[in-house]
C-alpha cells in the first residue's frame, strides 16, 4: 500500500514538474525560433542595403570611368551621364568635382529634387567629406561620409566619392594616385531611401533603426531591446541595421500549460491521498475484524456476520448452522511444549479449518482453542456432515512439529434461522450447550442441539432434546 502510494506521489510530482518543465521547454523554443526568424530578417534587410548601394556605387563607377576618358566634358554631356544615374540607381544627387590641391569644387551636379550644388563649391569645406576625399584618393577606391548633410544635392545622406584619375596616368602607390587625380564622380544616397529598401520586405510593425559609431541616425532614438542586428557596408564604412519585431510570442501558453499541468497534478494528489486514506481505514478496518495470531475473523466480526446470515436465514426462510468448536484439553499442549508451541498449533488448526471450508461459510477464532463457524443455507443433516469432516480432519492433521500430542476439537451444533424465536444470544448459547455436550460426551465428537433442549446440553444420551 504504501509503496502505492509513493508511487502515486512520485506520478503527481512528475506530472507538475514535467508540465513546469515543458512550458519552460516550449517558452525558450518559441524564444529561439522567433530569435532566429529575427535575426533572419536583420540580416536580409541588411543585405538588401547593401546589394542596394553597391549596385549604385558600380553605376557611379561607370560614370567615372566616363568622365577618365572624356578630356571635356560638355555639360550637355554630363547631364546625359547624371540623368541615368540618378534614374537607374539609388542615388538623389551626383557631382562632378576637381582636384585642385586643398580643395574640392564643384565643376558639374545634378539632384533628384531641391537645388543641386553649385559650381565652384568646395566640398571638402566640411571636415566629414574631406575625410571620405582623402580617403578616396589616396586608395584608389569609393569612399563614403558618415551620414551628414549631403552638400551636392537636398537633406541628408552618405556621399560617395569615386576617384577619377587622369586616363593613362600609373595608380599603383600614394603618390601616383595623387599625382594622377583629376577629381571625383560624387554620389548621394538618402539615407531613408536606403533603410526603406532594405526593410521593404519585412512587416510594417517592425521597428527599424540604423546605428553609426552606436548611436541612432536613423529610426528611434531610444534603443531597441531584444532586438536582432546585422552590418551593413558601404564602400569603406560599416553601419548597425537594428531590427525589432513587436510580435514576439508571449508568454501565455507556456504559463496555460504549466497551470493546467499543476492543477492537474494537485487534483491527482487529492484523489491519491483520498485513495490512500480510503485503503488505509479499510486495513484499519479489516485489522479490528482480525485475530491477530491466525489471521482469521475475531469474536467482533463474528458477531458481526452472524448477525447479518441470521437476518438473511429469516429473510429468505432459509435454514443455517452455527458451529462452536473448542480444542479437547488444549492446556496439556502449552503446558508441555509452552505457550509459543500452542500458538503455532492454533494457528496450523486454523489452517485445517480454513481448507474445509465454502467461500460463504464464516470462519472465525472466538479466543483461546475456540473456533466458531456459520454455515449458510444449510440444514442439520449437512451441518453435522461438515462438523464431522472437521473433527476427523483436525484429529488426522499431523502437526509440524515433533512430540505434539494428537490434537481433536468437540464441536456443538445449533441451527438458526427456521425458528424466528431463535434470537441470536440464544442461538450462541445452544451451539455452547451443544459443544459442552460433546466434551461430557467424551469429547472428540459432535453434538447437534436441539429444540426446546434444557440448559444441560444436548448429548445422546437424551434423545428428542440432544442429538446423537
Ligand atoms: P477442554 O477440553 O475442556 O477444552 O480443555 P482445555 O485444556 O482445552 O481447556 P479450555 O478450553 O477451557 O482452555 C483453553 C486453554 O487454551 C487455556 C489456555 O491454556 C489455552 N489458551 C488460551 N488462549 C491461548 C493462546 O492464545 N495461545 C495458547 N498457546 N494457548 C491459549
Ligand atoms: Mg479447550
Amino acid at each position: 500500500m504504501r509503496l502505492r502510494f509513493w508511487l502515486g506521489l512520485a506520478a503527481v510530482a512528475t506530472i507538475a514538474i514535467g508540465s513546469v518543465v515543458g512550458a519552460l521547454i516550449v517558452r525558450s523554443n518559441d524564444n529561439a525560433y522567433f530569435n532566429r526568424a529575427q535575426q533572419e530578417e536583420a540580416v536580409r534587410s541588411a543585405h538588401q542595403a547593401e546589394t542596394t548601394a553597391a549596385l549604385s556605387i558600380g553605376r557611379l563607377a561607370t560614370a567615372a570611368t566616363f568622365y577618365r576618358v572624356e578630356d571635356s566634358l560638355s555639360r550637355h554631356q554630363f547631364e546625359g551621364v547624371a540623368r541615368s544615374l540618378l534614374r537607374g540607381s539609388a542615388l538623389s544627387a551626383t557631382a562632378l568635382t576637381d582636384a585642385r590641391p586643398g580643395c574640392c569644387q564643384v565643376v558639374l551636379a545634378a539632384s533628384e529634387g531641391g537645388t543641386p550644388a553649385k559650381r565652384g563649391f568646395d566640398l571638402g569645406s566640411d571636415p566629414r567629406h574631406a575625410a571620405a576625399i582623402r580617403r578616396a584618393r589616396d586608395r584608389g577606391r569609393p569612399a563614403v561620409t558618415p551620414i551628414a548633410p549631403a552638400l551636392i544635392g537636398p537633406g541628408s545622406g552618405l556621399v560617395v566619392y569615386h576617384p577619377v584619375y587622369r586616363d593613362g596616368a600609373p595608380t599603383r602607390t600614394v603618390a601616383q594616385r595623387r599625382a594622377a587625380l583629376q577629381g571625383f564622380a560624387a554620389g548621394s544616397f538618402r539615407a531613408p531611401d536606403l533603410v526603406a529598401a532594405a526593410t521593404a520586405a519585412v512587416p510594417h510593425d517592425v521597428d527599424v533603426q540604423l546605428l553609426e559609431n552606436g548611436d541612432p541616425v536613423i529610426g528611434p532614438d531610444e534603443p531597441l531591446d531584444d532586438a536582432a542586428t546585422a552590418p551593413v557596408r558601404v564602400a569603406d564604412r560599416t553601419w548597425l541595421l537594428v531590427v525589432h519585431n513587436p510580435d514576439r510570442p508571449s508568454v501565455s501558453l507556456p504559463i496555460l500549460m504549466a497551470v493546467l499541468g499543476i492543477s492537474l497534478a494537485a487534483l491527482l494528489g487529492a484523489l491519491v491521498l483520498i485513495w490512500s486514506h480510503n485503503e488505509q481505514m479499510q486495513e484499519l478496518r479489516r485489522q479490528a475484524g482480525q485475530d491477530s495470531l491466525t489471521g482469521l475473523k475475531n469474536r467482533r466480526r463474528f458477531e458481526e456476520d452472524l448477525r447479518t446470515e441470521m437476518a438473511r436465514s429469516r429473510r429468505e426462510g432459509t435454514g443455517g448452522a452455527l458451529l462452536m468448536l473448542d480444542l479437547d484439553n488444549f492446556k496439556r499442549v502449552n503446558d508441555m511444549l509452552g505457550h509459543p508451541m500452542g500458538d503455532r498449533v492454533i494457528g496450523e488448526i486454523a489452517e485445517v479449518l480454513r481448507r474445509r471450508m465454502r467461500e460463504t461459510d464464516v470462519l472465525a477464532r472466538l479466543g483461546g482453542d475456540e473456533f466458531a463457524v456459520v454455515l449458510p443455507r444449510c440444514d442439520a443433516e449437512e451441518a453435522r456432515g461438515v462438523a464431522e469432516a472437521i473433527t476427523t480432519a483436525i484429529r488426522e492433521h499431523v502437526p509440524a512439529e515433533e512430540g505434539v500430542p494428537a490434537i481433536t476439537a468437540s464441536i456443538g451444533i445449533a441451527m438458526f434461522g427456521a425458528d424466528p424465536r431463535t434470537s441470536f444470544k440464544s442461538v450462541q448459547a445452544n451451539a455452547d450447550t451443544a459443544m459442552y455436550a460433546a466434551k461430557d460426551a467424551g469429547r472428540d465428537s459432535v453434538r447437534l442441539y436441539a429444540c426446546g433442549e434444557g440448559e444441560a446440553g444436548a448429548d445422546e444420551a437424551r434423545p428428542g432434546s440432544a442429538d446423537p
